[in-house]
């Protein structure tokens, strides 16, 4: 296939069998490539569909701003789009994130704003800020601007009930006993849950929770409540956003760092997957779900983002030390051969 422009690369990313945790349950667990995509994340495909919805809506036009708070990911994916369609991207991102992320973004174009990072009750909260710092723009810029509002245009679990979901369908041939992910906004697991229940009510969907965040609360007793954190990035939600109302969640799993992050380092030694820890979180939640539903079923799951963008944190020594997580010899490891 020749592709008119980057958006033509965005999905239709393979399906990898992982060996290490499909032999470890006896299921045959499959992870999505996401971190193939353009921008090497998931979150390229939210960023396109939110961008074409936009347009079709007459709200973005050609010259136009795109808005947007993100923690990094759906920034990288709407600056590459808006670059190959000819849009301007300002990114209001929380300091916390990491520093790969933040210097991409700058690669990719946007025009970046950091904030401290608060909670989503402060007025200040990134996500509150991109919103205003939109209405003003919009009233600004000759050409206008949008906010894109990732966590409640439902634009973006729409883009993957249309693709991501039905691609899976597709690819495992309609044998597919549960789909499993973690949620930033809810994009993923609502739209690729929605598309498969509609193909089939048996297959059971999961949502993997890391600590922090609420949802494995709200799905399991209906109150959102959290403890604990973690280290990871573009996940850990503590409302029911937009893009969430309604996703039929059949079971939920609370996945520890102290789980999910040394999956990521077995991964990265045994299979050649260089993964961010919400590819952790969620392949610890497909083995949580093998063990739910007992050995013989084929479950899926999505490797988010590509490792490198966490290099600084996730793959440096000191800063697992520091947050107490084990350090795997490899990461410390120098060459005995002598040259
Ligand atoms: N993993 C990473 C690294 C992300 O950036 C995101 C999106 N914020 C997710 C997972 C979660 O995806 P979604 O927003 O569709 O819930």
């Amino acid at each position: 296939m020749i592709g008119s422009g980057i958006v033509d690369a965005i999905g239709n990313t393979p399906l990898i069998r992982l060996k290490g945790p499909s032999e470890a349950t006896g299921c045959e667990i499959l992870g999505k490539a996401e971190f193939l995509n353009p921008g090497q994340s998931v979150k390229d495909r939210a960023a396109l569909a939110i961008i074409r919805d936009a347009e079709a809506r007459g709200a973005l036009r050609p010259g136009g701003v795109i808005v947007e708070g993100t923690a990094g990911n759906t920034g990288i994916g709407l600056a590459l789009v808006g670059a190959a369609l000819g849009y301007r991207t300002v990114i209001v991102i929380p300091e916390t994130q990491s520093r790969e992320k933040k210097d991409m973004l700058r690669l990719a174009g946007a025009e970046l704003v950091e904030v401290p990072a608060v909670p989503y009750r402060n007025p200040n909260n990134y996500v509150k800020v991109s919103g205003r710092l939109a209405e003003r723009l919009a009233a600004e810029e000759p050409n206008g601007a949008i906010w894109a509002n990732q966590f409640d245009n439902v634009a973006n679990r729409e883009g993957h009930y249309r693709t991501t979901g039905p691609e899976i369908w597709e690819q495992t041939g309609g044998e597919i006993d549960g789909f499993i992910c973690a949620v930033g906004t809810g994009g993923t697991l609502a739209g690729v849950g929605m598309a498969l229940k509609e193909r089939d009510r048996t297959v059971t969907i999961g949502l993997a929770d890391p600590m922090g965040a609420a949802l494995y609360s709200y799905y399991t007793t209906g109150q959102l409540a959290s403890s604990g954190s973690s280290i990871t990035e573009g996940i850990g939600q503590g409302r029911i956003t937009a893009n969430l109302e309604g996703a039929p969640v059949d079971v939920a799993f609370q996945i520890p760092d102290e789980e999910a992050i040394p999956i990521v380092f077995d991964l990265l030694e045994h299979e050649g997957l260089v993964l961010g820890g919400s590819s952790g979180v969620n392949v610890a939640g497909a083995m949580r779900l093998a063990r739910h539903l007992g050995p013989g079923h084929r479950i899926v799951t999505i490797l988010c983002d590509y490792g490198t963008r966490y290099q600084s944190k996730l793959f440096e020594p000191a800063f697992l030390r520091e947050k107490g997580l084990p350090v795997p010899a490899w990461l410390e490891r120098t060459s005995r051969i002598d040259p």
